[in-house]
């Protein structure tokens, strides 16, 4: 042939790719990442009905991912024919994908995967004698050769894209993808709630969970530890809806804990993430997301599961009945629970009063809604949005009425219990007088009342004490010495796996910030000092929160230390309700002005506001 292949006319062939690189192409869709391999593996064990499953990741996922099943194996005449493309047990027919039941139907994980890896399957059919190993080696066969094997299937992929080395250079930080494996082993475990589960990474037991169980048990295991959840159990028309969601104070700020199922599938439905949180109403802040799964099922028409290769997106029809569906059952569950009080609360238009003019404006009308439920609830504290809210009302820190509250001296003011040290970690020794500025009150237990010259502070006790610690905590984590209190009964926690592969990336950090942790097994660790500033609180609460706010501070785009900074500060600041003596309320005062930055806490809320006494004139049509 003359001229270079690149010139156009003369000489060019079109003829089909051949399908070794077919494969590597499609794999690129359909595997993007390891945890991809996981999740396409397992389902094909599960497809297979399997009832235990064994997952092993080693250096996450890329240097190798095992999964054994003992699922209906695959019989020795067809073990070749799987690995070719669009090969499938599934389907046969196109009308077929309209009535999926199955997770696979397309055909095209194992020939993907084979393509980008070295892989070999072992497999052994009810019915045979012997099993059957195949061995390929970036998607070319290697061997296949009789093998004893148990009944079902073993996968064994080593050396994730080792023949893609752009694909390999766009992973992510190796604890970057141990999350993502983490995630997605939790989400086919919660989705299958009646398959046995082992996971194992690196060596170590992540999770182990036995078959036969309910959902309450298998969520309660991966997502709870402790936590109160609620059953979902509602069928509403052609619509079933099973779940386990956490009761208010589990909402955390990011979606981490929600893992939603359509018809047994785990999906990514911003759609029924909305709905969960709808069906809570006021009861969580707006931006904050309960614990939970959902397990919801439609008729198989109604779902469009084709959309993406990885297959975690769905089209819905009547999306909007769905949702509204979703709302009522998780509302009404709350209900039953009573969680949702069942007294009609009115939306609380009332007590608008407090506004003096646009400086202290704000969120009084939501609060207020809060108010209205009032004593109905009063064993839970108010949700407040934003993470700098004081800490007892979000997650769950020491929530009154634990053997953790605080005790007031009602003639004083004085907190009386050795909590104190926590609430305080503002010395209620020697007051350090803030030159010129005298408390002249408080109000609402949150806000403090000062007055200089001419002019009112009203100091937010809870920011500028948030912001007070930030700069004292990022200090010590800079110079590495945070110190911690040490427990005399270190507590054990068991972390989440996500929470776990997240303790993992940031566990030098942690520590700078005077945690001390040590590993136990599984994903189990042993707090055994805390910052001295949380002296008091819960330490293994304080544990998984920090961990669930690095996980969505890291989100909004701050650094590790930062992140660890703030989530210490925000959770050991004095809380609204708290209340502070003449003395610790002046030292507060003293040490936020002494601060780099002293106008507003970490996420940029301020820490006072100042009214002058010609504004308040002005409101009194004094001028
Ligand atoms: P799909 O799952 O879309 O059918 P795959 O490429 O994932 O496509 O698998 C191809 C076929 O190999 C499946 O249809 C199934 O018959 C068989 N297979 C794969 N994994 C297993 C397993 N663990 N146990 C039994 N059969 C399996
Ligand atoms: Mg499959």
């Amino acid at each position: 042939m003359n001229g270079s292949p690149s010139q156009p006319g003369r000489g060019r062939w079109i003829r089909p790719l051949p399908e070794r690189v077919v494969n590597k192409i499609a794999a690129g869709e359909v595997i993007e990442r390891p945890a991809a391999v996981v999740k396409e593996l397992v389902e094909n064990a599960m497809d297979a009905g399997a009832d235990r499953i064994d997952i092993v990741v080693e250096k996450s996922g890329v240097k190798l991912i095992r999964i054994v099943d003992n699922g209906c194996g695959i019989p020795a005449e067809q073990v070749e024919i799987a690995f070719a493309r669009h090969a499938t047990s599934k389907i046969s027919a196109f009308d077929d994908l309209d009535r999926l039941s199955t997770y696979g139907f397309r055909g095209e994980a194992l020939p993907s995967v084979a393509s980008v890896s070295q892989l070999r399957l072992l497999s052994r059919a009810p019915g045979e004698d012997a099993g059957t190993e195949i061995v390929y080696e970036g998607g070319v066969l290697q061997s296949r050769q009789p093998a004893p094997a148990p009944p079902g299937t073993t996968v064994e992929v080593r050396n994730l894209f080792y023949n893609t080395p752009a694909r390999r250079k766009f992973l992510k930080a190796e604890s970057t993808e141990a999350r993502h494996i983490s995630r997605t082993a939790t989400a086919l475990a919660i989705g299958r709630y009646r398959v046995g589960f082992t996971f194992t990474m690196n060596g170590r037991d992540i999770f182990r969970v036995p078959p036969g169980l309910d959902i309450e048990a298998r969520v309660s295991s991966l997502l709870g530890s402790g936590r109160k959840f609620v059953a979902v159990n509602i069928e509403a028309g052609p619509v079933k809806i099973e779940g386990y969601i956490g009761a208010p104070d589990t909402a955390q700020h990011n979606r981490y804990g929600q893992y939603i199922f359509i018809n047994d599938r785990y999906v990514f439905s911003p759609v029924l993430s909305h709905a969960l949180n709808g069906g809570y109403g006021d009861l969580i802040s707006p931006g904050t997301y309960p614990l939970g799964a959902l397990l919801v099922w439609v008729d198989p028409t109604e779902v469009d599961v084709n959309v993406h290769p990885s297959k975690t997106e769905v089209k819905l029809s009547r999306e909007r009945e769905l949702h509204d569906a979703v709302v009522r059952a998780v509302r009404e569950s709350l209900r039953q629970d009573g969680i949702i009080p069942s007294l009609k609360t009115s939306s609380g238009t009332a007590g608008n009063s407090a506004g003096i003019g646009p400086h202290v404006s704000g969120r009084t009308g939501r609060d207020n809604v809060i108010a209205g439920i009032g004593s109905a609830r009063a064993e839970n504290a108010p949700y407040l949005p934003d993470l700098c809210r004081p800490p007892e009302t979000r997650d769950g820190g020491n929530t009154p009425g634990e053997s953790e509250a605080v005790t007031v001296d009602k003639n004083t003011g004085e907190i009386l219990q050795p909590q104190a040290a926590a609430a305080g970690s503002l010395p209620s020794v020697a007051e350090e007088p803030a030159d010129g500025f005298r408390l002249v009150g408080r109000f609402a237990d949150l806000y403090l009342l000062f007055q200089a010259g001419n002019d009112l502070y009203i100091v937010d006790q809870h920011t500028a004490h948030e912001r007070v610690l930030y700069e004292e905590i990022s200090r010590q984590i800079e110079a590495e010495t945070g110190s911690g209190q040490v427990l005399l009964f270190p507590m054990q926690v068991e972390l989440s796996p996500e929470q776990f592969a997240l303790y993992q990336e940031s566990g030098d950090v942690i520590t700078r910030s005077g945690f001390s942790v040590a590993e136990f097994g599984g994903r189990t660790v042993n707090v055994e000092a805390v910052p001295s500033v949380m002296t008091g609180k819960a330490p293994d609460k304080m544990l998984t929160m920090l961990l669930d706010d690095i996980a969505s501070l890291r989100k909004t785009g701050y650094d590790l230390e930062k992140a660890v900074a703030q989530s210490v500060a925000c959770r050991s600041a004095v809380m609204a309700g708290d209340r502070l003596s003449d003395q610790e309320a002046t030292h507060l005062l003293a040490r936020l002005l002494k601060s780099r930055d002293r106008y507003s806490c970490p996420h940029g809320r301020p820490t006072f506001i100042k009214i002058s006494r010609s504004d308040l004139d002005k409101q009194f049509g004094r001028t």
